[in-house]
């Protein structure tokens, strides 16, 4: 039985990850700090190790037995990147190179990493592709970026996997594995939360878009775990590939809330807000080589998506 290494395990995509890998037949570490994640998110049948990538005994306690690693751990926010863009270079990139230090040690060479279209910055190309400019516009897609370099440059068996914008929810065998960050900034949870009182806010009205508002690529997070488990089996010795993860299409924000009404039977509360800083007006992913590369394609639409997310929050 393959036993991975999960960092990250205790948030929103690294614990659906886990709890699929487990249904898969795989055996799981999940390593997480707790910093963001919830305890109670880990798989029941994982071996939990509370730690942080910063500690090089303690990722090289969790790494004892395993053959790959799965890296989501990292800080994601991209306000915060902002604000404390040091923090975000020592946890992401500092981090990673003690895990791959500590992967080193124990001869394990393969590793399929979390990375994120923010690597890409203000994008020239619609749709994105692999070969895009990368020009990354804030400290998280910076330290996200740097660390695909540093694993090319390590000569592992690698696979970074770029995310857009990861929606929905995995219902695992003890319950729902919700979104919950704190502060949550994602438009669905937000849009499926909003009332009269607290409506959502639209960032922006006037994008140079059909709406006016912005178009993301959303994708379904058990479609995305799909991948994962994918590029598993696609690592290549001594290769790093890099592969975009979205839908292949777009939505607007205001495509967003209508899909959500139809869904919640309700109207969602929102209201005309200044553009958000930083934010480009269309974010679209190529997924032609995750189909080529890795034989993957996402089958969870939007409406799936807001199902699933409306489900988990409920529960
Ligand atoms: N958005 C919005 N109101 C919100 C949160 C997000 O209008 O309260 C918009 C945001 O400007 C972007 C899209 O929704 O165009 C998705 O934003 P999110 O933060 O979910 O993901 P991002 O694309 O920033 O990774």
């Amino acid at each position: 039985m393959t036993r991975i290494l999960v960092t990250g395990g205790a948030g929103y995509i690294g614990s659906t990850a886990t709890a699929i890998l487990f249904d898969r037949g795989y055996e799981v570490v999940v390593f997480d700090d707790l910093s963001t994640g919830h305890a109670d998110a880990v798989d029941s049948r994982a071996t939990f190790v509370q730690g942080s990538l910063l500690d090089p005994a303690a990722l090289r306690n969790a790494l004892v037995g395993c053959q790959a690693v799965i890296h989501f751990a990292g800080k994601s926010l991209v306000g915060e990147s902002v604000e404390k863009p040091e923090l975000y270079h020592h946890v992401n990139v500092d981090g990673t190179q003690n895990l791959l230090d500590a992967m080193a040690i124990h001869g394990i060479d393969k590793i399929v990493f979390s990375s994120s279209a923010a690597t890409y910055g203000q994008p020239v190309d619609d749709p994105i592709t692999e070969e895009s400019v990368a020009s990354p516009t804030n400290p998280y897609g910076a330290s996200k970026l740097a660390i695909d370099k540093m694993i090319s440059a390590s000569g592992i068996s690698a696979i970074s996997l770029r995310y857009f914008n990861v929606a929905g929810a995995y219902e695992s065998k003890t319950g729902w594995l919700a979104e919950r960050h704190n502060p949550e900034t994602h438009l669905i949870p937000l849009v499926l939360r909003a009332t009269e009182s607290n409506p959502l806010k639209i960032f922006g009205t006037d994008w140079d878009t059909a709406d006016g508002t912005c178009i993301r690529d959303y994708v379904h997070v058990v479609d995305l775990i799909e991948a994962h488990i994918l590029a598993l089996g696609a690592l290549q010795p001594h290769l790093h590939e890099i592969v975009n993860l979205g839908s292949g299409g777009g939505y607007s924000v205001r495509q967003v809330i209508s899909a959500a009404e139809s869904v919640l039977g309700r109207t969602v509360p929102a209201v005309e807000s200044p553009r958000r800083a930083g934010d480009p007006a269309t974010l679209v992913a190529s997924i032609v080589k995750a189909n080529s590369l890795l034989g993957w394609k996402p089958s969870r639409e939007l409406n799936s998506m807001l199902r699933d997310a409306v489900n988990s929050q409920v529960q």
